[in-house]
């Protein structure tokens, strides 16, 4: 990234000319581009049987004899077999209506990252070798040969997209970028070309069940661990149920919780929660160190992948016989289990479909999965009054949510995670409707982009959160940022700190606020610190601050620019400088001009 406070994001329109023309290795920007997959960890994934080692800053990437066939062979199965992917290739009358929604051409500037541009990469290689108009016409028609140069600019752009879907919201004709992304992404793994951090997760999850690569001792042992600090916090013991047969349930959680920060206290709230519906209901769950892992990075990589990794679930649940599966806070995890677990398997017939024996409400969206989400488990809950709660022990957290995209765009779950939040929370504030539901931005590190080498990529994507962030945390001091995604859990701690909001604001999951505010049944000591052992507040402390925003004189109204701090006592203003001094364009400016408090 560029100086502290120097940051320059020029968007602008491409020509034509430069639709077409590919670029080469020498384009490359360090901290944009992906390392490329290693032999072994192309080995042990079920990926087809041709690697090629290639450094991508090298003009030669080796690629394989034939590869050009390969990839239009691939692409006319695909076309035959994926209709709508087609249709996509066909339609788009390039409005521009989804130019300026991706995150990554916002924050980068680079027009080859508007979402019409991304599919363009594909599309004009197809009208190339698939329509008369591109067999005849060529550029005219705007198709173009596939060359060397043509699969390098694939491999640099496809995975500049999070495949979160927000163009798609945008534009008239619902085209899919993020499946194009998908398909093009697919199509270089029958050339051997793919990039390593998904790989080495996926080849992780598929020898230990787990993204992680974690074994059996390792999972549980983090288990136990978490359980202590429960002990340590509230006095209780708690039972951590692993591979245990014939439990009511099995419960599968993002392998990040097991372990990272601030994912931990996430993970303390699920042990809580299933503790006390035993407690209360005898109701029992369990753990599966074979199926220790919601998430899948195959989702990211090819369909097979992706089938191979989710199958374990089902697999684990036949093996343990559960009646039905409990998943946690996990982002792909649940587009992957919404949109293709029910297809890509066959569902062991020893699963009942859902109903909480504890309410009896039938989870018919669930009918065929037999899968529910632990916030809609939750919410039914709360709803029938079957969990105590104290709120007033988040009452140090104001606290804003982050929709993951997955969750949102992919799910189309929004309701149940808000009204626990609002049921464990005295304080919650909305971002702004722009950056929320299923307009979210992407926390900037989805679809295999949250490693390291890709740094620069996660803070300039990830900037469009971090202002509607900043933007509630000025105008109500919001200091908790929750999200139901583990990705976005360790997404949001270099981004935070890169655009200067953690301190003062921290971020988790719900199931975190969950744990503080849950009631244990045995719990028979006043608890004192919060699950990250922050102090509670006590009442009269609630109660001054309560007071002291009351008392708070009325703010007069002034706009700040979020990429260097320029006040303006306008809001039209603002967006004149940022499109002057940073080039944002005018209708995008409510990304960077905010009411400052
Ligand atoms: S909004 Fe849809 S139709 Fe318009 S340019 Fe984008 S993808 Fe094409
Ligand atoms: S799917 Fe998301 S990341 Fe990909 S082009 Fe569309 S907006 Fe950008």
């Amino acid at each position: 990234m560029e100086e502290e406070g120097k940051i320059k994001i020029e968007q602008r329109f491409p020509s034509w000319s430069d639709m077409l023309k590919p670029i080469t290795e020498k384009d490359f920007k360090k901290g944009i581009y992906h390392y490329p997959a290693r032999k072994s960890d192309w080995e042990n994934a079920p990926l087809p049987p041709v690697y090629t080692d290639f450094n991508p800053l090298d003009k030669d990437w080796h690629l394989p004899e034939g590869w050009k066939e390969t990839i239009l062979n691939k692409m006319d199965e695909f076309r035959k077999k994926y209709r709508e992917l087609f249709v996509w290739m066909d339609i788009c009358v390039r409005c521009g209506a989804c130019a300026d929604k991706c995150h990554y051409y916002l924050g980068t500037g680079d027009p080859k990252n508007m979402p019409v541009a991304r599919a363009e990469l594909i599309r004009s290689v197809y009208r190339r070798y698939f329509t008369w108009q591109g067999k005849i016409f060529g550029k005219w028609a705007g198709a173009r040969d596939l060359t060397e140069d043509v699969i390098k600019e694939w491999y640099y752009y496809l995975h500049q997209c999070s495949q979160c879907r927000r163009c798609s919201v945008f534009c008239p004709y619902g085209i899919d970028t993020a499946t194009i992304v998908w398909i093009g992404r697919e199509l270089l793994t029958h050339i051997g070309i793919g990039h390593r951090f998904s790989l080495i997760s996926i080849a992780a999850c598929l020898r230990s069940g787990n993204h992680l690569g974690l074994s059996p001792m390792g999972m549980a042992g983090s288990l136990e661990s978490a359980a202590e600090d429960i002990k340590e916090i509230t006095g209780v013991d708690i039972e951590v149920p692993i591979n245990k047969k014939g439990a009511d349930i099995l419960f599968v959680a993002p392998s990040g919780d097991y372990f990272a920060t601030p994912h931990w206290f996430t993970l303390m709230g699920y042990l809580m929660f299933f503790h006390e519906l035993e407690e209360r209901y005898g109701l029992t769950y369990t753990w599966s160190t074979l199926a220790g892992e919601g998430g899948n990075f195959g989702t990211f990589y090819t369909y097979k992948c992706a089938q191979d990794m989710n199958g374990k679930i089902y697999k684990e649940a036949k093996r343990l016989g559960v009646k039905w599966i409990i998943g946690g806070e996990c982002g792909h995890m649940w587009r992957d289990k919404h949109q293709f677990m029910a297809t890509m398997h066959d569902i062991p017939d020893t699963l009942e479909e859902p109903v909480n024996p504890i309410t009896g409400t039938y989870f018919e969206n669930a009918k065929s999965t037999k899968m529910i989400h632990i916030l809609e488990f939750a919410a039914d809950l709360i709803k029938h009054k079957k969990i105590k709660l104290d709120k007033n022990r988040n009452n140090h957290w104001k606290v804003t949510m982050h929709d993951p995209c997955n969750m949102a765009r992919g799910v189309g779950f929004f309701e149940e995670p808000r009204y626990v939040v609002r049921n464990v929370c005295n304080y919650f504030y909305e971002m702004p409707e722009h950056a929320i539901r299923e307009k979210t931005y992407c926390c900037g590190s989805g679809a295999g982009n949250l490693a390291d080498e890709v740094m620069d990529l996660r803070m300039r994507g990830g900037m469009p959160r971090a202002m509607a962030l900043r933007y509630v945390h000025r105008l109500y001091g919001v200091n908790y940022l929750a999200t139901i995604c583990a990705i976005d859990r360790a997404a949001f701690t270099p981004l935070l700190k890169y655009w200067k909001l953690q301190p003062p604001v921290e971020h988790g999951g719900i199931f975190e606020l969950v744990g503080n505010a849950l009631i244990l049944s045995d719990e028979d000591k006043e608890r004192e610190l919060d699950l990250r052992g922050n102090p509670l507040l006590k009442e009269e402390e609630v109660k001054e601050a309560v007071e002291e925003v009351a008392a708070a004189p009325a703010p007069t109204k002034e706009y700040v620019c979020e990429l260097c701090g320029a006040v303006f006592t306008d809001l039209d203003e603002c967006c004149e400088h940022a499109e002057k001094e940073h080039k944002i364009a005018k209708n995008a400016c409510d990304m960077v001009c905010s009411e400052k408090r």
